[in-house]
């Protein structure tokens, strides 16, 4: 469904991603593992169409994107800031981005009413974001990629902003809406716990590029570096 091969990108003369290739298949949720720096975020920018690929092919649903604007990938990005537009209520946030693209009134309306049923959100339809808790704006923003129906949802860091007891509740609600949408996932963290948890496969990156890919047992029972071992903390 995504696939990466030779990757490269550098910010000037500073490379960040050196020759990454990958291949997420369809319906799989894959966590990009990694410390700060090591380059995560940018790989789901370059897939997600927010920063250019210097050199190699990115195709997602087997169409190449390297040139494709973002709206035009069929990816919908789900930010750690949430990146909710504060004078538009939650309804016209999650109708935004589809009107746009020309989608019907009636259809958008519908869509917006299931996406609220799945998250549980129907009662703030009309409110603001900054009448919105930390853990509904969470919400919203994830609601707002639902809604675009999209081949794929990237997730940056989603939980990093709230508390840890709501950060655990919305991991296993993530869990359940992959379940059930069984669409392809891809999301960046730094938390080896959300990884281990959430992921079907873990990418961990370090140092621009791919130290293993495999699944949470894999790299934490069978680690191929020492630095894959010390990072997911397997027995030594
Ligand atoms: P974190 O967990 O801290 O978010 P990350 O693994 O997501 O880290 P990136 O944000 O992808 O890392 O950054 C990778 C490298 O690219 C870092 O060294 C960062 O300083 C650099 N970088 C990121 N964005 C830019 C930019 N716009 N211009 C220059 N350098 C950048």
């Amino acid at each position: 469904e995504i696939s990466l091969s030779r990757v490269s990108k550098s910010y000037g003369s500073v490379e960040v991603i050196r020759d990454v290739s990958l291949d997420i298949e369809s319906g799989e949720l894959v966590v990009f593992l990694g410390p700060s720096g090591s380059g995560k975020t940018t790989l789901l920018r370059m897939i997600a169409g927010l920063e250019s690929i210097d050199k190699g092919m990115l195709t997602i649903g087997g169409v190449r994107c390297e040139t494709l604007p973002p709206g035009k990938r069929g990816v919908a990005m789900v930010f750690q800031n949430y990146a909710l537009y504060p004078h538009m209520t939650v309804a016209e946030n999650m109708a935004f981005g589809l009107r746009n693209v020309g989608v019907p009134s009636d259809e958008i309306r519908a869509r917006i009413a299931e996406a609220a049923r799945i998250l549980e959100i129907e009662s703030l339809l009309d409110r603001r974001p900054s009448q919105l808790s930390g853990g509904q704006r969470q919400r919203v923003a994830i609601g707002r990629a639902i809604v675009k129906q999209p081949k794929a949802f990237l997730f940056d860091e989603p939980l990093s902003n709230l508390d840890a007891a709501l950060r655990s509740r919305t991991r296993v609600e993530l869990a359940e809406l992959h379940q059930r949408l069984r669409s392809t996932m891809i999301y960046v963290t730094h938390d080896q716990v959300e990884a281990m948890t959430l992921a079907d496969r873990i990418v961990i990156l370090n140092d621009c590029g791919i130290e293993q890919v495999g699944t949470p047992m894999e790299v934490y029972s069978r680690p191929t570096s020492r630095f894959v071992a010390t990072f997911v903390g397997s027995p030594a």
